[in-house]
């Protein structure tokens, strides 16, 4: 993900190498390379203005700094302005003065929620949090059971109703809502300090679904509501994500599939065009491809 971003402002900033001070030429120049750049990257055009306009705007202003030469400087300013618009520092997870940690998950189909559900659960285990999942997505036939595959990869107990199976809980088999509520009063009862709420996704953002999700939302007043987003997607990234920006307020966002080799720019756009922060990546299909997201890291790979 990323390389053919990475490569052309690699090649756009060798071309300032060795030079003196900048002309305005030189600063137009490169900004045009950038703005090419992040636009056949796929990154979402207001996106793209406000960054070449910073962009511009730092590199003929006065900042002159007596350590790095012109062509270093435009280097770091582009540097900050790509840490900026992934959401600035590294955002960590908000949890709960008074446990359970409620953390639900929104997203599309396929967008990679119940993996990350794991891959979130074992991650938080390892930490030494003792997680309780919970399995909300009744949408899809097999959600329910590859859930249950992957908290067992974890380590981690999942929450999931079944008829006959769950007599305490078996009023809320097949509501959503019911499911998270019930999930929630487990952890409370055996004392699990997070609680991971996996719920359904279409393959198009619906109305039916997002009330669905807003729904589960208003009933559990979750501590975090991450907004799971598949980077392959390309430019329906950025009006998904304000749908369900719009639908549930999600707090955070994880970017799935970081180890395609989709452009990415879309999904680098997310967290500008929302103004909520990039939070978690999944990198790979098991429960250890996963990453907290730092948005300096992700510049100066990017750079690299
Ligand atoms: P959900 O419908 O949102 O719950 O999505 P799933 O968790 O079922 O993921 C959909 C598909 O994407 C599955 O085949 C996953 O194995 C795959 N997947 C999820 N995350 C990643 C990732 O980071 N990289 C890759 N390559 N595949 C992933």
């Amino acid at each position: 993900m990323f390389n053919s971003l990475s490569d052309r402002l690699t090649a756009t900033f060798k071309n300032l190498r060795g030079k003196g001070r900048l002309s305005e030429a030189d600063v137009d120049g490169t900004v045009r390379e950038i703005r090419r750049a992040l636009l056949d990257a796929d990154v979402a055009v207001p996106v793209v203005r406000e960054f070449v306009a910073q962009v511009k705007e730092r590199a003929l202003g006065e900042e002159v700094s007596t350590s790095l030469n012109p062509g270093q400087q435009i280097v770091k300013i582009v540097n900050d302005e790509l840490v900026r618009i992934l959401g600035g520092q590294t955002r960590r997870l908000n949890l709960a003065k008074v446990p359970p940690t409620v953390i639900m998950l929104a997203g599309l189909q396929g967008a990679g929620k119940t993996t990350l559900a794991g891959k979130l659960a074992k991650h938080l285990k390892s930490q030494g949090h003792t997680p309780l999942l919970v399995a909300c997505d009744l949408q899809r036939p097999n959600a329910v059971k590859q859930l249950q595959v992957n908290g067992e990869r974890a380590g981690v107990p999942v929450f999931a109703p079944h008829p006959g199976v769950s007599s305490e809980f078996e009023a809320s088999t097949g509501d959503p809502v019911a499911v998270a509520r019930d999930g929630i009063a487990e952890a409370k009862t055996k004392l699990h300090d997070i609680v991971i709420v996996d719920t359904a996704g279409r393959l198009g953002v619906d109305t039916e679904m997002m009330e669905q999700a807003a729904d589960i939302r208003a009933a559990i007043n979750p501590d975090e509501v991450l907004f799971v987003i598949d980077a392959m997607i390309g430019q329906d990234a950025v009006n998904t994500a304000q749908a369900f920006n719009d639908g549930v307020n999600f707090t955070g966002v994880v970017l799935t599939k970081l180890d395609g080799d989709a452009r990415g720019g879309a999904a680098l756009s997310v967290a500008s065009v929302t103004g909520k922060p990039v939070m978690f990546a999944s990198t790979g299909e098991n429960l250890d491809d996963f990453e907290i997201f730092h948005p300096d890291r992700m510049a100066s790979r990017i750079l690299d």
